[in-house]
């Protein structure tokens, strides 16, 4: 069968893959986006979004939404280890319209986005899988499958998006092989509660042996309580705990390890079950080369004690969007391979630079942070420290956050947005704004 055409396939429908969906639809461009897991769906994430964000849900015409489905806003970190707990004051975001971060569930997040992209005119192949990549850079060729009929289908575009999480890259790196587990993977965790006690406001960063984690409320007053744990960790807790499941000797060892975790959740039930996912793999994965365009977790993954995943997720869209509207890509029968792969190697380099500049030193401090967090005795002595000189722990927490990226987007959305217009415009047909429907 003959592939279908588009202008670009996204793989993967996180906050990475349909934030660029919605973008290169409303810029005219014709869109598929297959997402292999049925929505709305939970996903292990602490659910919390910086306050630099809020500015692209704004342009993507889904800040209402967001504001009003979204938590409490976040203005004062606890760091809490052992029977420590140090609070400090957060510093507002640059945005003065959004000062605070917030959080909410991915069961609603990932839903409004994907809702957004179909709304935009996105053809959403759901559940479908993306099986193969094949074609040089400029004319790739992916062969999807409908996981619900077990149909097959081909789809050609000049410009194909790995959006796809973390993980293992079969698509852009078949000869990939799934390494041996190692003591020191970390394997990640979340579970939600109902009757929390946490203060209003709060965004408790926990530090224990062998791992790191935070606790939030959410949608409806629902906590979120998610963290990383090393294997061989966990490992030795089960072989202290048998026949209990993996979840359960966590929330337990947390309990324990925490004392202000066992404060926090003392009336509070559990609501679902523990959810699992991992090893992680934190890091750039900038050597899968010129094809295909790599965004979010597909791109590189910083440890998820920074809480700044889903927002390079969403902005590292809005980048690579904004090199690919600008971009005169050549376009008509006329174009010859070779013009399609150098267009698409120089906006893959300039893409690649400022995603480096932006999110790298981001994949630092969030290494250097989940390093002495994991390692009471080495972050014992620091915590004990910050007690004693409390403006030395709101200047740290301060300079974290902003080290973190945090406070400023990575993204200009007044720049895109009217990228996406003229692109919109260029191709005659009638441009859809970028604001609310
Ligand atoms: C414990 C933990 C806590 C975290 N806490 C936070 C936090 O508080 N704040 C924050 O900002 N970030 C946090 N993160 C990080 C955040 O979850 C990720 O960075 C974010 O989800 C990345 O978004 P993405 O769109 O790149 O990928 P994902 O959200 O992983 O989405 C990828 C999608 O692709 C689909 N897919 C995969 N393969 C295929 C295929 N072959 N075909 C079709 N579909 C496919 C998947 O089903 C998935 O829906 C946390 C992570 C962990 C592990």
């Amino acid at each position: 069968m003959t592939p279908t055409r588009y202008d670009a396939a996204i793989v993967g429908a996180g906050p990475a893959g349909s934030t660029a969906a919605i973008l290169l639809a409303r810029a005219g461009w014709s869109v598929v986006l297959v997402e292999k897991q049925i929505f709305p769906r939970r996903k292990v994430c602490g659910d919390c979004i910086a306050a630099s964000n809020f500015a692209l849900f704004d342009a993507l015409g889904l800040g209402d939404r967001f504001a009003a489905l979204a938590g409490p806003a976040l203005r004062r970190v606890a760091l809490w280890q052992g029977a420590a707990a140090l609070v400090a004051d957060l510093p507002p975001a640059t945005d003065p319209q959004h000062p605070w971060g917030r959080a909410l569930g991915r069961e609603a997040l990932d839903a409004m986005l994907l809702d957004q992209a179909r709304r935009v005119g996105v053809r959403v192949m759901q559940p479908g899988v993306a099986l193969s990549l094949s074609g040089p850079a400029g004319d790739q060729r992916l062969q999807l499958r409908d996981i619900q009929t077990g149909e097959q289908q081909g789809v050609r575009a000049p410009v194909v998006i790995l959006a796809q999480g973390s993980g293992l890259h079969r698509l852009a790196d078949p000869g990939a092989a799934r390494r041996p587990r190692r003591g020191s993977d970390l394997l990640a965790f979340k579970a939600n509660f109902r009757g929390a006690d946490l203060a209003d406001g709060l965004l408790p960063v926990l530090g224990f042996a062998g791992g790191y984690g935070g606790l939030v409320v959410a949608e409806q007053g629902i906590a979120t309580l998610a963290c990383c744990i090393r294997a061989d960790r966990l490992d030795a807790l089960r072989r202290a705990s048998p026949g209990q499941s993996a979840g359960a000797v966590v929330e337990a060892m947390l309990k324990r390890d925490c004392a202000s975790v066992a404060r926090a959740l003392q009336f509070a039930q559990r609501d679902g079950p523990w959810l699992a996912a991992g090893p992680l793999d934190p890091g750039w994965r900038g050597r899968l080369g010129d094809a295909p365009f790599c965004i979010g977790n597909a791109a590189g993954e910083a440890h998820p004690i920074i809480g700044e995943g889903m927002s390079m997720a969403m902005q590292s869209a809005w980048l690579l969007c904004q090199h690919l509207l600008r971009a005169d890509r050549p376009t008509g029968a006329r174009v010859t391979p070779a013009q399609a792969g150098r267009w698409q190697a120089d906006v893959q380099r300039r893409y690649q630079a400022d995603w480096r500049r932006h999110f790298l030193p981001r994949l630092r401090l969030a290494a250097a942070f989940a390093h002495l967090a994991m390692r009471p005795a080495l972050s014992g002595p620091l915590l004990a420290l910050l007690q004693r000189w409390p403006a030395l722990l709101a200047w740290g927490a301060g300079q974290v956050t902003r080290w973190s990226g945090k406070l400023d987007c990575a993204a200009d959305p007044g720049a895109v947005t009217h990228l996406a217009a003229d692109a919109a415009s260029r191709r005659a047909r009638p441009a859809r704004a970028l604001t609310q429907p």
